[in-house]
């Protein structure tokens, strides 16, 4: 049995060096599990075995520790060494069977290989690490690296770093404990495609903190169709590459969170409205969720974590239709008693009146005391004008028209927009009512024709977008290389010139 035993180790051994002889030729994949199915990036170094079979170190384990408790050959008491775990040689095979009985490989193949994840890109996918955690920047600080990506919203900007500078102070002090001051989680209001998303996304990354986005429609209470509250923290854990202390440092943003509003008038039990404002009540306080590793549901095979929720930053955000209404409501109800008394339309054309919401105007609008009471920094966005949207085109780092003009410099030819012709986009985008995130499918819409015919012919030297182009009365302005040269920077102000 014995010489089995080493017979048995000494193949294991040659198949390993073959397997990750193997691995170096596909550089682009990954093993994942047998078990689990978790990817190696997940789940941490792969355990070879014969047949191309790879078991993580949490899978083969947890295999060990069942085996001993079924009391496999009487008395197993295999211990994985996390450093040399890869490495066969160092596991106490003493009390197993022979592992050469059943060859798992010769059922189910060897197609043990998951194509590696790409990195996603996400809108802010430019923005580059500058501050840390450990050493928080002061609040004018992180304003002035928002200010490079995120134009306007100003009040909004000033509120969130003065927020996130407190709360990383507290946590890299760890004053938290003896103070007992309360978290600065952020209730963001504003109308759908103002930056609320994107303000969070570029602070995450300036910061280098992982953060998880979670739509608040999709949560149910527990035991429910849908996903449970605590999935937004797996889905933390994942973007801290299942580090469980860097995502205990970060941010989860949760969206549309007014639309877990308390319903009128219904007898039914609200799973997704109120019951989910109950149900993140502890971990928006600070609490210890048992979340699984890996994947966003709990089952057996999945290994379970701990994550205290105490210095993660929760974020929510949503659009509160009717929520002016309701501030309007009350301020006009106030200055319409006593002497002084103002006029009843004083406040509808106040593109600041958001800044003056109370969580009073929030009970109403159907979110619950106890939830709001944990989300202390309300953060109103404004609804975005034809300036702000004009500059948003043309000014941040990575802004749209910025990416046609490289993206046509590429093939030498230089394009302009003029100053109307912004403008005509904005005011295209003002009424869609998106927001910025009109924009984009706006100008993909009438830069398809130029990105389509403009390679064909190589003596295009410059494309001039005008607002007759953009408001269909006319064509693009082209002019054609006169000499041979290189595209200058195109800019609207070369434009102006032209
Ligand atoms: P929402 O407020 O609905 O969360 P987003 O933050 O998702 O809106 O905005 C959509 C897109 O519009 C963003 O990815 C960003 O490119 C652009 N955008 C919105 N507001 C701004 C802004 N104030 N400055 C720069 N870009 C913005």
């Amino acid at each position: 049995m014995a010489e089995d035993m080493n017979t048995n180790q000494n193949n294991t051994d040659q198949n390993n060096n073959s397997d990750h002889k193997d691995s170096n030729d596909n550089k682009g994949y990954e093993d994942i599990c047998y078990i689990c199915r978790r990817p190696e990036s997940q789940a941490g170094k792969m355990i070879h075995l014969p047949n191309n079979i790879c078991i993580c170190q949490d899978c083969m384990q947890k295999t060990f520790d069942s085996m001993a408790n079924f009391g496999f050959g009487g008395g197993t008491n295999a211990k994985l060494d996390k450093d040399d775990s890869h490495n066969l040689n160092n596991i106490d095979f003493s009390g197993f069977p022979n592992m050469g009985m059943l060859n798992l490989g010769d059922i189910f193949g060897d197609s043990q290989r998951v194509k590696k994840k790409q990195e996603k890109k996400d809108a802010a996918s430019h923005v580059k690490p500058v501050f840390s955690i450990e050493n928080i920047p002061h609040p004018h600080q992180i304003k002035a690296k928002l200010d490079e990506y995120v134009v306007g919203q100003d009040y909004a900007k000033k509120v969130i770093s003065v927020a996130v500078y407190n709360h990383y102070k507290r946590v890299a002090t760890n004053t938290m404990d003896d103070i007992e001051i309360e978290k600065s989680n952020i209730l963001m209001m504003g109308p759908t495609g103002s930056g609320k998303t994107y303000v969070v996304r570029t602070l995450a990354k300036l910061l280098d903190v992982p953060l998880a986005i979670a739509d608040a429609t999709s949560l149910t209470e527990a035991g429910y169709i849908g996903d449970d509250i605590e999935s937004v923290i797996s889905k933390l854990l994942a973007a801290a590459d299942n580090d469980v202390e860097k995502a205990e440092k970060g941010i989860v943003f949760i969206d549309e969170i007014d639309k877990i509003a308390k319903k009128k008038n219904t007898n039914m039990r609200d799973v997704s409205g109120e019951a989910v404002q109950q149900g993140m009540l502890k971990l928006l306080e600070g609490s210890t969720v048992e979340v699984p590793v890996g994947a966003s549901s709990k089952n057996a095979m999945v290994p379970m974590t701990l994550v205290n929720t105490r210095n993660i930053l929760f974020i929510c955000g949503g659009a509160f239709p009717g929520l002016t209404d309701i501030i309007k409501e009350r301020l006009n109800r106030k200055s319409s008693m006593g002497f002084v008394s103002d006029l009843k339309d004083k406040y509808d054309n106040d593109p600041h009146l958001l800044q003056k919401v109370t969580t009073e105007d929030l009970r109403k609008f159907g979110m619950i005391p106890e939830f709001l009471g944990r989300l202390p920094i309300l953060c109103p966005f404004e609804d975005l004008t034809e300036d702000m949207l004009v500059r948003i085109l043309s000014e941040p780092k990575n802004a749209i028209i910025k990416q046609y003009q490289k993206l046509l410099a590429l093939d030498e030819v230089n394009l302009v927009f003029t100053d109307d012709a912004l403008h005509a986009i904005a005011k295209k985008a003002m009424d869609r009512k998106l927001g910025a995130r009109g924009l984009r499918a706006i100008i993909e819409d009438f830069m398809l024709d130029i990105m389509y015919e403009v390679p064909k012919d190589d003596d295009i030297g410059t494309v001039t977008i005008t607002a007759d182009y953009i408001e269909g009365k006319g064509a693009p302005l082209i002019e054609m290389r006169t000499e041979e040269r290189l595209p200058q920077k195109a800019s609207v102000s070369d434009a102006a010139a032209d």
